[in-house]
């Protein structure tokens, strides 16, 4: 059985024969006389609370929607009442509920219904696809997709929009690329949107923001568009309608329960968006905690200020929250578009660009700072990271101390001497282990892009915790699964499913299996502001609860991928339960 998201029952009606064994065990002790009885009591598990002071624990007690207590069976018997509702583990593994710092859920939510290339490696096959897709979608006006890999078009690691008319010609065509950075397209869609060879790169206050590709002989737009070159496309793809976002929306919580997500913060978003989650939480259907960013615009008016404030000041709940605002500082290494403070290994004319100057992005900062909005940066070169730091650190000088708790999204290469400044800033360290997943895309083109120098910088989880930063991990969802558990092995092994390479890509950047999952619980927790509420299982706090297929303390890392979620509690409330359970 999988979600029970749209019910208001707080348990399947299945438990009723558990529910007449917990009355009949009920040894209706003190706690029973004071009245405090739980709804649902988890037994005979190993529980992993994530919190230092009582690592672990054996049961735990629910009432409504927070933990009762946490610990030995004999301590949480004494919860049970005549209504409580006890589920055996079975020694089952069971942890707090996945918190997924960096997810883009309405994009991931939409893509579900779209074309996935994620392991399309080949130029036939990812052909294949989009003419069955098209096949199977006469009805559709324009065809979109996603998740096309740059390896896969080799030399160039771009693809063309030949490709594309090849196979259709007379409908557009929209696949984005995995890291969401760059979209391929076929002519159809340049017609539809107007893009010819005079058609200029997008500027933004004097800055070049987005790229045409063009074929160097011709100028001819060659079917790739490159960060907001990706706009002038957006434009003319139809909306989906409100209704059509709900039901992604639902499809998505059921998709991110199903993996053990309770809790995940938009790292782009909308006050549209907002209001459609809240829309379900007023249905009592949203059974992900969502904290949503609003996007940082190049100048602050005061309009986009008060849209800000309107969005933290609207949506203040342990549901939907707002108060957070994302830049993108560059783009990303496989394009060539993340900001380095040296040239590319493989292009020495490149070394990507920062979207913003660094005194205007400074001056952003320092202002939001000062009205207490939580700032978090997409930075994944060097030069933006090291950017990033800059205004943070001048926000911290101009608008004086204070607990802050900037983020940098990302940091895939960093220059060392940055890295202890997280720790000294309080800057948090947002980072995403599947995206290292070391297969060919990593080596041929990222690695290749940044060169043995750096090399041993990349996804630097090690070297960031040492010095002192907290790291929240997460999956950027759509841009890879957002299964926990596979980022969780890639943390502590950096190798692909067959062990390759044998030590680990940059092996001496790996983390502990509980340092990954501090980051995907108590200290998720802690980047949100968060962490009286929820991160660990402890008494008081929200139940967000998983129970898991396997004890991941357990298994050989590499196996730890496979660990699938037997039930999800949010809230105190049953949303996901498998069969057997
Ligand atoms: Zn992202």
């Amino acid at each position: 059985m999988k979600t029970r998201g749209r019910s208001k029952a707080r348990l399947p009606r299945a438990l009723g024969l558990l529910l007449l064994v917990a009355v009949m065990w009920c040894e209706c002790p003190a706690k029973a006389a004071e009245g405090i009885h739980a709804d649902l009591v988890l037994s005979n598990g190993r529980i992993y609370t994530a919190n230092p002071a009582q690592p672990w624990a054996k049961a735990i007690a629910i009432r409504g929607e927070r933990i009762l207590a946490v610990g030995e069976e004999q301590e949480i018997r004494s919860f049970r009442g005549p209504g409580t509702i006890v589920i055996d583990l079975a020694g089952r593994m069971a942890m707090p509920g996945i918190i997924d710092s960096h997810i883009h859920f309405l994009d991931g939510s939409l893509a579900l219904d779209q074309l996935s290339l994620d392991d399309a490696y080949t130029i036939p096959e990812i052909q294949r696809r989009v003419r069955e897709f098209a096949a199977a979608h006469p009805e559709r006006p324009w065809l979109l997709g996603r998740g096309w890999l740059y390896d896969a078009f080799k030399p160039s690691g771009l693809p063309t929009k030949r490709l594309l008319d090849e196979i259709v010609p007379d409908r557009p065509v929209v696949m984005e690329c995995y890291d969401g950075h760059s979209i391929w397209v076929n002519s159809k869609t340049l017609a539809l949107a107007g893009i010819d060879k005079n058609t200029p790169d997008p500027k933004q206050g004097g800055v070049t923001v987005g790229i045409i590709v063009r074929d160097p002989a011709t100028g001819e737009a060659t079917g790739v568009l490159k960060e907001d070159a990706v706009e002038i496309v957006r434009r003319v793809i139809p909306q989906p309608s409100r209704d059509e976002k709900l039901r992604a929306i639902r499809n998505g919580l059921q998709e991110a329960n199903r993996h053990g997500l309770t809790s995940v913060v938009n790292a782009s978003g909308s006050i549209e968006e907002m209001e459609l989650y809240d829309q379900l939480r007023k249905k009592g259907e949203l059974t992900v905690r969502m904290t949503t960013a609003l996007m940082m615009q190049p100048t602050l008016s005061e309009s986009t200020l008060s849209m800000y404030e309107e969005g933290r000041r609207r949506f203040q709940n342990e549901w939907v929250r707002g108060g957070v605002i994302k830049a993108f500082m560059d783009g990303v290494v496989e394009s060539h578009t993340a900001a380095m403070l040296e040239p590319y290994s493989d292009d020495p004319q490149l070394s990507g660009s920062l979207n913003y100057t660094p005194s205007q992005f400074r001056d952003n900062v320092v202002e939001l700072d000062r009205r207490h909005f939580q700032v978090i940066t997409h930075a994944i070169g060097d030069r933006a990271i090291r950017t990033a730091l800059d205004a943070y650190q001048a926000a911290d000088q101009i608008n004086g101390p204070r607990d802050r708790r900037f983020r940098i999204e990302h940091i895939e290469t960093i220059n060392p001497q940055d890295i202890p400044r997280f720790g000294r800033l309080g800057v948090i360290a947002s980072m995403q282990p599947y995206h290292c997943y070391p297969e060919s895309n990593l080596f041929n083109v990222w690695a290749r892009n940044i060169g043995p120098q750096r090399l041993p910088y990349s996804f630097a989880w090690h070297d960031l915790a040492a010095a002192g930063a907290k790291l929240a991990f997460g999956s950027d969802w759509p841009v890879v699964s957002l299964d926990p558990f596979i980022g969780i092995q890639n943390a502590v092994t950096r190798q692909d499913q067959d062990g390759r390479p044998p030590e680990g890509f940059v092996s001496a950047q790996k983390v502990t299996l509980d340092q990954a999952l501090a980051a995907y619980t108590r200290d998720g927790a802690f980047a949100e502001f968060q962490e009286s509420e929820k991160g660990t299982l402890e008494p008081g706090k929200l139940a967000d609860v998983i129970v898991l297929s396997q004890d991941l303390f357990a298994v050989r890392p590499i196996e730890i991928g496979k660990t699938h979620v037997a039930l999800t509690i949010v809230g105190g409330k049953i949303v996901h339960r498998e069969e057997g359970l």
